[in-house]
């Protein structure tokens, strides 16, 4: 069972390590973005609320995002735990997930730490698989294949807001509304903080540590 919720700014790594952490403690991985994503290409209609916010780098409302997470969390295999990446991001979207876990609460929230100048170079080399979402970078995370997603054979493209405008705006928002967010849990003896800006591999070791789950 764990219960734990992953922060970091746009390009600290979360995506790359939610799969490892995800598999590890047997808990599905949850992302808003992913699930944003998705509705957008299904052309739901919170998919088209999403939209505009999402095109322009800003947070999308939070009612919107509330009811989508809440709604994934009933699903059965949340019952005993998860692994929430991108959500929450603002003090309404934790809060509400207070109120909608109750006494199931969040154990966790693990702070993935890089700096401005970094993420930039990060998003701006960003390819994203298609179909299942997992992020690669050319010289840093590159597929096996060139163009070709290692876990599903997916095709790899640039998201629109891994732009550089986008890029930028994205960072202003986290650093705006997002990073309050690590006092929200620091205060409740929930947070916990790792250097993301070391490679993979070590980032993952740290995270383990820091999560007190043996490997
Ligand atoms: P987030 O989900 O936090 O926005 P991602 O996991 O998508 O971040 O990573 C952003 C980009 O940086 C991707 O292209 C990814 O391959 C790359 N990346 C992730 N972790 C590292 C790392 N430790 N060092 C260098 N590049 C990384
Ligand atoms: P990254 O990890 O690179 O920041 P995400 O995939 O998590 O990007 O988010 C992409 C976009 O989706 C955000 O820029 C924002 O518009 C929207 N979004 C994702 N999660 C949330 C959230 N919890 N609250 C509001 N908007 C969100
Ligand atoms: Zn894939």
């Amino acid at each position: 069972m764990a219960r734990i919720v992953l922060m970091g700014p746009p390009g600290a790594g979360k995506g790359t390590q939610a799969s490892a952490i995800s598999k590890k403690l047997q808990v599905p991985h949850i992302a808003s973005g992913n699930l944003l994503r998705e509705h957008r290409a299904a052309g739901t209609p919170l998919g088209e609320q999403a939209s505009g916010y999402m095109d322009k780098g800003q947070l999308v409302p939070d009612d919107v995002v509330i009811g989508m997470i809440l709604d994934r969390l009933t699903k059965s295999d949340a019952a005993h735990g998860f692994l929430l990446d991108g959500f929450p991001r603002t003090i309404e979207q934790a809060t509400a997930l207070d109120k909608g876990l109750g006494s199931k609460p969040v154990e966790q929230a693990l702070n993935i730490k890089v700096s401005t100048e970094e993420l930039v170079k990060r998003l701006s080399g960003r390819l994203t698989c298609r179909n299942c979402q997992t992020p690669y970078h050319p010289i840093s995370a590159p597929p096996k294949v060139t163009g070709k997603c290692d876990r599903c054979g997916g095709e790899l493209y640039q998201r629109d807001d891994d732009k550089a405008e986008t890029v930028r705006n994205r960072i202003v928002a986290y650093d705006k509304q997002t990073a309050l967010l690590s006092d929200y849990y620091k205060k409740q003896h929930k947070l916990v903080e790792v250097n993301g800006e070391q490679g993979i591999d070590t980032v993952q070791v740290e995270i383990f540590k820091a999560l007190g789950v043996k490997q």
